[in-house]
């Protein structure tokens, strides 16, 4: 809750020697500020200095996540913080006392509307307790950033700033890649990009005394390659330098309301749009629209979304109007890779007489007829009209049409294994989806199911054209981010695979020529005539996961 005009904040890992002093000489120098901290679930017992000073400081705010997201992420999430709750000012500094809190009036004082201020080692009056190597870096470091970007102020790499936080509204924050040191280098590119006048202010930086330093040295090479990078942009013309639009949705993880555009809907590039109103886009193969939901990254827990309020009002009702006669053109494949999934989940599956499974998402309930084979006594519920039809008539098995909360009375109140296979990120919100699947199992009952890894390099490498970003998937997962989930779903991870797929060479020549660039695709055309049309082959490219959880309790 805003008490003041103006925000300090600082991020740390293991800095349980330095929080508690560095709170306390912020406040003596300045009384007035409020104080953001943000913990990257430091192990050595900071979090708990933290909350002390919460207990008895009310002007201290912290924030603790899961794991370790990185300095840039957290400082990108005090920009958003500050901005979503009316600061007019912001400082960030570093959370061992390299910067010393006694600048701090100083700083402020350099500062007004349109000014960016940043603590400077190398202008005249600074100096750095930097010796050998590490001196030798830095100043290489800030030449290299200032001849690249054409920036005429000495210090371009320490995080001691202070930020008016109107002129970070008009920035393209989604184009300031959060992951490594470079982060700061980035940032005051942009601001000068946008006409903030840059000020310097002498400061002395002290070495830290305790603990240890934590830029490892590859963080040196990479920010070497982001900032090259940067360079490269300075001198083509630039896209996309539209500032954020901003949206206050609560993360559907976490619950925290710091989310930050990394993706851009692509119905109108001049504004956020919600995702698409065609119900089309949301059949199980619509692969290859080439039409791009807006993307927000949770910086508190590291979730990819798209908010709430950019959701399709009627989300639900597209699905149950799905008709899909796509997916039946590749049922043996289909068929095949759910009898692979069974091989692989059934390891771990309780071994019981009459083990009963739910499937959610059953959709033409081809899975549930290879559980029925194998023993399992099975229902599904599938919200497609059309494919839960298919499900009873033609695959013969139980599948109720609708949502899981509208067949509650027609389902057993508990079973032995729940799966769902690609329906996690499809959902409006997948905790509570979580939580309703792990209340249809038993104590030690199993969940499997698949979903996207946006932490993987398909989608690294593909950008735009990863085939998974598409406007019905509305989140985009990772490992880490899922354990995280399945805990708070009272859901306890065993095993966490690469999804295999299979399907025949002539449909995965087909969809690689709709992800393609045209001229590349056409290329291809020939070779659906050449491979034989029978022949299956698997796909694992580790964008897509398959998780096995165990239900810890009742
Ligand atoms: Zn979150």
């Amino acid at each position: 809750m805003r008490r003041s005009q103006l925000l300090v904040f600082t991020t740390c890992y293991n800095e349980r020697e330095n929080i508690g002093r560095l709170i306390d000489q912020i406040i003596q120098n300045l009384p007035h500020a409020d104080i953001l901290v943000v913990d990257d679930n430091s192990p050595d017992g900071t979090w708990e200095i933290i909350q002390e000073k919460m207990a008895t400081c009310p002007q201290v705010v912290g924030v603790k996540r899961p794991r370790k997201l990185g300095i840039g992420s957290a400082h990108k999430y005090a920009l958003f913080y500050a901005m979503r709750e009316g600061y007019k000012t912001l400082i960030t500094m570093d959370a061992d006392l390299s910067h010393d809190p006694k600048y701090l009036p100083e700083l402020l004082s350099a500062h007004g509307p349109g000014v960016f201020v940043t603590g400077s080692r190398y202008c005249p009056g600074g100096s750095c307790d930097y010796k050998g190597y590490r001196n030798v870096i830095s100043r290489l470091g800030n030449f290299a950033a200032r001849l690249a970007l054409n920036i005429k102020v000495k210090e371009l790499t320490t995080y001691y700033r202070v930020f008016d936080v109107d002129s970070l509204r008009s920035l393209p924050l989604h184009r300031v890649h959060a992951a490594g040191y470079s982060y700061g280098v980035q940032l005051m590119y942009y601001l000068r990009h946008a006409g903030v006048e840059i000020r310097e202010v002498p400061i002395h930086f002290t070495d830290r005394t305790r603990g240890a330093s934590k830029i490892p040295r590859a963080q040196i090479v990479l920010s070497a390659v982001d900032l090259l990078n940067l360079a490269a942009k300075r001198l083509l013309i630039f896209r996309d330098l539209e500032p954020d639009t901003f949206v206050h949705d609560a993360c559907s993880n976490c619950g925290d309301r710091v989310l930050a555009m990394k993706q851009r809907g692509s119905r109108d590039p001049k504004n956020i749009t919600r995702t698409t109103e065609d119900s089309r886009a949301y059949q199980c193969t619509s692969v290859g629209n080439r039409s791009y939901p807006p993307v927000y990254t949770c910086l508190a827990c590291g979730l990819e979304q798209v908010p709430e309020s950019l959701m399709p009002e009627r989300l639900e009702l597209f699905y149950k109007d799905v008709v899909d006669d796509t997916y039946l053109l590749n049922i043996d494949a289909r068929t095949h890779t759910f009898q692979r999934v069974f091989d692989r989940i059934e390891p771990y599956l309780p071994r019981k007489q009459h083990p009963r499974m739910l499937e959610v998402g059953a959709y033409c309930g081809l899975f549930l007829k290879e559980a029925e084979r194998r023993g399992w006594s099975a229902h599904g519920v599938e919200p497609s009209t059309w494919a839960a039809r298919y499900a009873r008539e033609v695959s013969g098995v139980c599948v109720h049409e609708g949502p899981l909360s509208e067949n509650l009375a027609k389902l057993d109140r508990k079973y032995d294994a729940v799966v769902s296979w690609d329906v996690l990120e499809h959902v409006r919100d997948p905790l509570g989806f979580l939580r309703e699947c792990a209340g249809f199992l038993e104590a030690g009952g199993m969940f499997c199911f698949s979903t996207l890894d946006i932490d993987t390099w398909p989608p690294r490498l593909l950008g735009r054209r990863w085939p998974w970003l598409i406007d019905m998937h509305m989140y985009y997962f990772d490992r880490h981010v899922m354990k995280d989930m399945l805990a708070r779903a009272g859901l306890e991870l065993l095993r966490t695979e690469s999804y295999t797929h299979y399907a025949r060479l002539s449909y995965l020549i087909t969809g690689a020529m709709r992800v393609l660039p045209q001229a590349i695709g056409r290329l291809l055309r020939p070779l659906t005539r050449l491979v034989p049309s029978g022949v299956l082959v698997p796909v694992a490219l580790g964008d897509v996961k398959l998780y096995i959880a165990r239900k810890t309790a009742n």
